[in-house]
């Protein structure tokens, strides 16, 4: 069932190469094989026998895997379906790939290792509104206004650190945990982009339980918020970096939700859709291309004149960090949720 999906939607292309432009690797590399495409017509002439693995996996492989070309595409092809699945199928996770993702899971183990000592602060209530939430957050072990709200049942990692790396055994185990709890919830509630993305893309999900999954922003869309009286951000330039898992339904709230937040100047940056090139682990396994995407980036940051950076994905985050740090572009870069947190009285 799985490879019949792949393939009606490897059929669906129209070839119309209206996701070129928007591949933040095609920007850097202009090759067109490695666009959606391209990849496309390389896996359609694999199916058909024509073209062998090896003479795919070289385009597959440098793939950022961040939903672009889907979100762009008019022919709805599920183009992270194809290239997810195709990749783990065809490429599956070997030892040095193993070591480098247990390398970059490392961080968040030792993050919870130092915070199980820490008081846990939650205050989780028992209600239908489930809140997902993702492995930094809970590593650092710390209760923000959405564990006040909402239930936290203690949800899986997403998935997509073992899928985008070939490890379909713990994608699958921490799906089925997490398809579990979606349907006892009546609304799922998110802070990080990818792992909204993630779940979304569940091939299980049906598609009630599709509709329950919600950016946190949308749940505010009535709520006034006021920036509390001593914030270092009163008058400032705010701006938000859109990850790029980030659903353009999704991003039209955060900007709603900034745009009404009293005594902040939002700006909205140049190319928002332009990628922080980090990509999870893609800087280990590429890291010139994923430096040429950071430093577009960080140019454009340098530009916007912001005082303050936020975005809603911790790998945004840490992606964001570092284009600071290449470009001598020394700006606060925050989780939208933190800046709430903090700075921000909601009424
Ligand atoms: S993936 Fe979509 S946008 Fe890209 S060529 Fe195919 S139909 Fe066109
Ligand atoms: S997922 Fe991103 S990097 Fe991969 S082909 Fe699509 S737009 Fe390009």
């Amino acid at each position: 069932m799985l490879e019949d999906e792949i393939k009606k939607n490897i059929d669906k292309c129209a070839r119309c190469a209206l996701c070129v432009q928007n591949c933040p690797v095609y920007k850097i590399k202009k090759d067109e094989n490695n666009t959606a495409r391209g990849l496309i017509c390389k896996l359609s002439g694999y199916e058909k026998n024509i073209l062998s693995d090896k003479e795919i996996k070289k385009d597959l492989k440098i793939c950022l895997n961040c939903s672009k070309c889907k979100t762009n595409c008019p022919s709805k092809v599920n183009t992270s379906l194809i290239f997810s699945y195709k990749n783990a199928f065809l490429f599956p996770t070997k030892f040095s790939q193993r070591l480098l993702l247990a390398l970059k899971i490392l961080p968040i183990k030792l993050l919870y290792f130092f915070n199980i000592f820490k008081k846990s602060k939650k205050t989780n209530i028992k209600c239908n509104v489930f809140y997902f939430k993702g492995c930094i957050a809970k590593a650092q072990n710390k209760a923000t206004f959405l564990d006040k709200l909402f239930y936290d049942p203690n949800f899986s990692c997403c998935g997509l650190p073992y899928f985008t790396g070939g490890d379909l055994k713990n994608y699958n185990k921490a799906k089925q945990k997490n398809l579990q709890l979606i349907k006892k919830a009546k609304t799922v509630i998110f802070d990080c982009a990818s792992c909204k993305n993630a779940v979304s893309e569940y091939f299980e999900l049906s598609e009630t339980d599709k509709n329950k999954l919600v950016f946190f922003s949308e749940f505010f869309e009535n709520k006034k918020l006021i920036l509390k009286e001593k914030s270092k951000y009163k008058n400032k330039i705010i701006t938000f970096h859109k990850p790029c898992h980030m659903s353009n339904f999704d991003f039209e709230q955060v900007e709603k939700l900034l745009k009404s937040m009293k005594n902040i100047n939002y700006v909205r940056l140049n190319d928002v859709d332009s990628c922080c090139g980090f990509g999870g682990s893609y800087f280990l396994y590429h890291p010139i291309i994923s430096a040429k995407i950071a430093l577009k980036k960080a140019k454009t940051i340098k530009t916007s004149k912001a005082d303050l950076i936020l975005t809603a994905c911790p790998s945004c985050t840490i992606g964001l960090r570092f284009n600071q740090l290449i470009s001598f572009n020394f700006k606060k870069t925050l989780e939208l949720r933190d800046f709430i947190e903090n700075e921000i009285n909601i009424v």
